[in-house]
């Protein structure tokens, strides 16, 4: 018989290392760092230094943990999976090797029981609640690709330790080296924490929440503008949860997601390769299969939906293959005559232009008959 047997089972269930941190750590912040102004007065430069550490922190586990070692979406230079392992320890999130097969698991497993922090269970409970209670944080890690990683196992082994000198002792001794060790403790340290946690569990609660289901509603995951801002481009969840092997969130160049940004900054820098993408072909098919299916729900024309989603498509396959002609034709420019350059540059419009018109009486067709017209 275990030696806790005679104590509430209510009390048994709670992970109590991981529940006082969550709960202490912020608690202690706001009743400390008042203090500490009112002794040391504010300092810019520090919230300024607390701002950068936060976002690299921050960073550390959407392109580390997240997409580089729970996606494999690119691969790393052995300094940045460094880097990534020792910043992304500083959030006190758990260990990568832990962090990735938890995910792993809630794409696996999303929106059933066994998904370890399922929105079908309430807001706070996505959002920390999972985190409080031994068996969803107890499950067995599954990600043997990851086990064998000699830095990952050891970062997984030497947990704590890793956590508290790049979390705590770090920071701290980067405010002494500035002239406040408990400046660098209070605000590098334990603020910058209590920040990009609550930033990563938005991730499973908003994103779960709030947006549109762009790419499939079979899943809870959703695409949100709003929640890219508050999670360093994790926002566009919809895209993910169905092209999960995506190195981006956000598709399009403009959309915000700052992780995305980083690691094809990383691969100009030789830092990163080999970054995944989903072909936009296989994008744009299954945006238009979601749509069409709530065309379809609405009982508009199955027949008239079919004939314009196989014209967009073909269209964009066109478009693509002669895309791709005119950009190898540009490489032997010498050699190509040029008579055939024209008409290629001819074709290529026009095959842009039927791309467009399709795409646009799609949207047309599919706004105006969503909306009852
Ligand atoms: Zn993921
Ligand atoms: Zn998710």
């Amino acid at each position: 018989m275990s030696k806790n047997q005679h104590l509430p089972s209510w009390y048994r269930r709670i992970d109590w290392p991981v529940t006082l941190f969550l709960i202490l750590n912020p608690l202690l912040t706001i009743i400390v760092l008042p203090f500490y102004f009112y002794e040391h007065g504010f300092s810019l430069s520090f919230f300024l230094l607390g701002a950068l550490m936060a976002a690299a922190t921050n960073l550390a586990i959407t392109a580390g943990y997240h997409r580089l070692f729970a996606h494999r979406s690119f691969e790393a230079h052995p300094l940045i999976r460094f880097l990534f392992l020792w910043i992304g320890a500083s959030a006190f999130q758990g260990s990568a090797l832990k962090w990735s097969s938890d995910h792993r698991r809630h794409h696996w497993k999303v929106d059933t029981e066994e998904d370890p922090y399922s929105i079908k269970k309430g807001f706070w409970y996505a959002h920390m609640g999972w985190m409080f209670l031994r068996e969803s944080v107890d499950l067995p890690i599954k990600a043997a690709d990851l086990e064998k990683d000699r830095l990952v196992a050891h970062q997984h082994r030497h947990y704590v330790a890793w956590a508290i000198a790049s979390g705590f002792f770090a920071p701290a001794l980067i405010g002494w080296m500035l002239g406040s060790f408990w400046g660098g403790f209070w605000i590098l340290g334990a603020l910058r924490i209590v920040l990009t946690q609550q930033s990563t569990f938005f991730v499973n609660s908003l994103c779960h929440t709030l947006g549109q289901q762009t790419y499939s509603d079979k899943i809870s995951a959703r695409d949100s503008l709003l929640v890219a801002f508050l999670t360093h481009g994790e926002g566009y969840h919809n895209f993910h949860h169905t092209f999960q092997s995506d190195y981006r969130n956000g598709i399009r160049w403009y959309q915000w997601d700052p992780t995305k940004w980083t690691i094809w900054t990383l691969s100009i820098l030789g830092l990163t390769k080999k970054l995944k993408t989903i072909s936009s072909h296989e994008i744009l098919k299954a945006r238009l299969h979601m749509e069409e299916l709530r065309l379809k729900r609405k009982g508009i024309c199955h027949e008239r939906i079919d004939q314009l989603r196989n014209r967009v498509l073909s269209a964009q396959a066109s478009f693509k293959r002669l895309h791709d002609d005119y950009e190898q034709m540009k490489k032997n420019l010498e050699t190509a005559s040029q008579q055939k350059v024209q008409q290629l540059r001819i074709d290529l419009e026009v095959a842009k232009l039927e791309f467009q018109n399709s795409l646009q009486q799609w949207k047309t067709m599919y706004q105006l008959s969503l909306n009852g017209l």
